[in-house]
């Protein structure tokens, strides 16, 4: 009797068990790792969680000289090298946060060929120092971690990594493998002209996380939402609440503790002592909740997670599927729910009106919204338009919120028709701008203080909407804005027609509609 002969296994797969101690590679992971061990280049799209560290981790093992990762997660590279060094890896990092000292105590290891691996900042690649640093080094390979953050197309561009390009014009014999979780084909196909791999093979796993219940529901009152979530199906589970704000971070974790259930706010306004605290008791504890702005997460590696909450409306596509991905590492049954209301729409329309960076930029930012509102309100599965965002075509999964309970729809075509007019007469008052809720006022025949100032209940249409409940006419907006039959602008959130919104006035086209859940409170006017 004979277990695998050291002959029988590759070396990559002798790695795999000596020095990270798994049994066997998962998914693609050999093929990719045989292919850089051969010089080969390569683009990575996996999931969060697919395993992507080991197809550059081994080939620098087996390579000779030192695999060169570069990677925007500063804040991480000391853990990640932690990590690798208690594997018996020897591993270093260069970044803006250490002193001359650590810096030149690192470049010396990497000359002295003492390193297996040197995590980089992208921004060191930049200073000729370091590039010529690397020139009197042996190089095994280069990784491009987050290679997403070179696409301008992408949701998080970062100008460092433009220059990244010049890796293979400086080093042409060194292979590259670029790695990211988050890739649209347009991204996918940005990142392979920008960082020239045109020759590179091209790994591209299932996006699909089958484990993930994902759920959109509208948000009336966003707090006790949540915690009916974690009372009703996520008691002592450990997860993470996204909120757009500081501001909402904090009360919103205040909230939880108050309710009885542990949590711990993280944000970048907290001090760094704090934020590393908070982080460790997340990975280190069973049970706690953290809630945070984006600024958590990124590259955060625990296994356990059964549920991640967004509070707020994530600003695309891809940041919600990497920020859902952190749910259900372990492949256990997770949930990904999420709170929208009219109210977010509006918000980041103002946030992209404002924002600084050219109208390319701002165009970008929009259609970015347009698709994750597409995403909300979608009576279609919620898995089937995810996978089709990231180019995958499947089937309804059985496991998202419009599977297990079928939205009911309606022919919103009519009480389309009322709010285009509603928005069509306002117009005619040049000077004033009016958001969706002094026309849904209106609709319904409220006789609020700001619609006797304006004489609004003098209008043709004061009151023609009040068959529908005010949780339906905020569906009625939320989902002409996700069908760009409206738009929302300016500083007030002004609601205005498109260039198709003549159509459905006009009466050749028919709007259907999501129906909204009868227990959506009659009175959350502010929130819905
Ligand atoms: P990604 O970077 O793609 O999000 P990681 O590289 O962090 O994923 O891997 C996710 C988790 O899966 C890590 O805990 C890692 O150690 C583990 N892992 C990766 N490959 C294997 C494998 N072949 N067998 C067992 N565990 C693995
Ligand atoms: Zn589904």
């Amino acid at each position: 009797m004979e277990t695998d002969s050291v002959s029988d296994v590759s070396e990559a797969v002798q790695v795999l068990r000596r020095v990270f101690g798994y049994d066997a590679f998962r998914g693609s992971q050999q093929e990719i790792i045989e292919h850089v061990i051969g010089g080969g280049d390569a683009v990575v799209l996996m999931p969060t969680g697919g395993g992507k560290s080991l197809c550059y981790q081994i080939p620098s093992l087996v390579r000779s000289g030192v695999g060169i990762v570069v990677s925007p997660l500063i804040a991480l590279m000391q853990d990640q090298v932690d990590a690798l060094r208690a594997l018996g890896v020897r591993a270093g990092f260069l970044n803006s946060t250490q002193d001359l000292e650590e810096r030149r105590l690192v470049e010396a290891e990497f000359l002295a060929g003492e390193l297996d691996l040197l995590y980089l900042a992208p921004e060191r690649l930049r200073v000729e120092q370091t590039l010529s640093l690397l020139d009197r080094g042996k190089i095994s390979l280069f990784a491009i971690d987050e290679a997403h953050c070179v696409a301008q197309w992408g949701h998080d561009f970062r100008p460092d990594y433009l220059a990244l390009s010049m890796l293979h014009e400086r080093w042409p014999e060194v292979p590259r493998i670029a790695l990211t979780a988050t890739a649209t084909e347009a991204t996918h196909k940005e990142i392979t002209a920008r960082l020239r791999m045109e020759q590179a093979r091209h790994f591209v796993a299932s996006f699909d996380r089958p484990n993930i219940q994902y759920r959109i529901a509208s948000k009336s009152e966003p707090k006790k939402q949540l915690l009916e979530l974690l009372r009703g199906e996520h008691a002592g589970d450990a997860g993470i609440v996204y909120c757009l704000s500081r501001a909402s971070v904090e009360k919103t974790a205040q909230f939880l503790v108050d309710n009885g259930i542990d949590a711990v706010p993280y944000h970048a306004g907290l001090d760094a002592r704090m934020r590393a605290a908070h982080q460790s008791r997340f990975l280190r504890e069973d049970g706690l909740v953290v809630v945070a702005t984006i600024a958590f997460g990124m590259g955060i590696d625990k296994p356990d997670v059964r549920f991640v909450a967004h509070l707020d409306l994530p600003k695309s596509v891809e940041g919600y599927y990497q920020e859902t991905g952190r749910a259900g590492r372990d492949g256990q049954p997770s949930t990904a729910w999420l709170a929208y209301g009219l109210q977010d729409v509006v918000q980041q329309r103002k946030m992209i009106d404002g924002s600084e960076g050219d109208d390319a930029h701002r165009r970008r930012l929009a259609v970015h919204l347009e698709a994750m509102l597409s995403l909300c309100e979608t009576v279609e599965c919620r898995r089937v338009r995810l996978l089709a965002y990231f180019g995958q075509e499947s089937g309804p999964c059985g496991n998202c919120d419009t599977c297990l309970a079928p939205p009911q729809t309606w022919d919103g075509t009519v009480a389309a028709q009322k709010l285009m007019s509603t928005i069509v007469r306002l117009q005619r008052e040049r000077r004033q701008k009016f958001g969706a809720g002094q026309i849904i006022d209106i609709l319904m025949g409220r006789k609020t203080a700001k619609v006797i100032q304006f004489d609004h209940d003098g209008l043709s249409v004061f009151g023609v909407g009040a068959d529908l409940r005010e949780a339906e006419w905020r569906g009625v907006v939320r989902q002409l804005l996700a069908q760009g039959l409206l738009a929302v602008e300016g500083e007030y959130g002004t609601l205005v027609l498109t260039d198709t919104s003549g159509e459905v006035l006009g009466g050749r086209r028919t709007v259907a509609m999501r129906r909204e859940p009868e227990k959506a409170p009659r009175t959350a006017r502010s929130q819905s």
